[in-house]
């Protein structure tokens, strides 16, 4: 095996026995194989290794990797998406993690509504009140629910979001549980199930996991630390 793959099969290794720990099937884990700023040929050893699920954080970086690579292969987006770029986006992706507002939303569904799509995506929440962070906060969310659900080309998945950065991995472990029980709630009274927990990166995944996670975005623990260029 080489590099890049013994370190998505350790990973792997590493989410079954995070679900075993907490009870839970690790079937019911995806992993989502953040391939920002690496080249289509890291994504091409991870495909060959079996991973099938990549997730960019640009539009540009998708179009500019997607035609290099086999059409099989799912791209899912998730970093703030600008409302110019969505009709160019939306025919590449399998889902979008970064709806972080109502306006946001509603573009998305009438351009795939114009396209003749469904857009799967989450909610991305900003628990931690981040200015510099997108996402609804959870008022926001509660007072905007019942606008989102009647966007008839959106299937909302679920809930995302990415806790304040801390070395210490426990330290993302309220953000979790935060999101998990806003998750419930929003079920309740919305009405709708929301089944879909996009939480866990590199360094928290496995709190993530027993937290409830049923994707975890992980990058630099398999296609190593990146170097940023600048914006393209
Ligand atoms: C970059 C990124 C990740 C992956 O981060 P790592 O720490 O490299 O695993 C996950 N989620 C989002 C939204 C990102 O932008």
């Amino acid at each position: 095996m080489n590099d890049l793959a013994s370190r998505l099969q350790a990973i792997r290794d590493r989410i079954s026995a995070a679900a075993q720990r907490c009870g839970r099937d690790p079937a019911s884990v995806q992993l989502l194989a953040v391939s920002k700023t690496f080249p289509a040929e890291a994504i091409r050893e991870a495909l060959d290794a079996g991973q099938l699920l990549f997730g960019e954080n640009k539009v540009q970086e998708i179009l500019a990797k997607a035609p290099q690579l086999p059409s099989n292969l799912q791209w899912h987006l998730i970093g703030h998406l600008q409302s110019n770029k969505v009709r160019k986006v939306l025919p590449h992706v399998q889902a979008i993690h970064s709806v972080d507002s109502l306006d946001l939303a509603r573009d998305i569904d009438r351009i795939a509504g114009e396209l003749g799509l469904k857009a799967k995506v989450y909610l991305e929440v900003n628990l931690g009140d981040e200015s510099s962070k997108h996402g609804f906060n959870a008022e926001g969310l509660r007072a905007q629910l019942e606008a989102l659900h009647a966007l008839t080309r959106l299937e909302i998945q679920g809930l995302m979001c990415i806790p304040p950065f801390d070395d210490d991995p426990e330290k993302s472990r309220p953000y979790f549980v935060q999101l998990r029980t806003l998750r419930d709630e929003l079920e309740k009274t919305g009405g709708r199930p929301l089944p879909l927990l996009s939480m866990g990166m590199s360094h928290d995944f496995e709190i993530a996991i027993e937290e409830g996670a049923t994707m975890v975005r992980v990058g630099s623990a398999i296609f190593g630390e990146r170097t940023y260029k600048p914006a393209a």
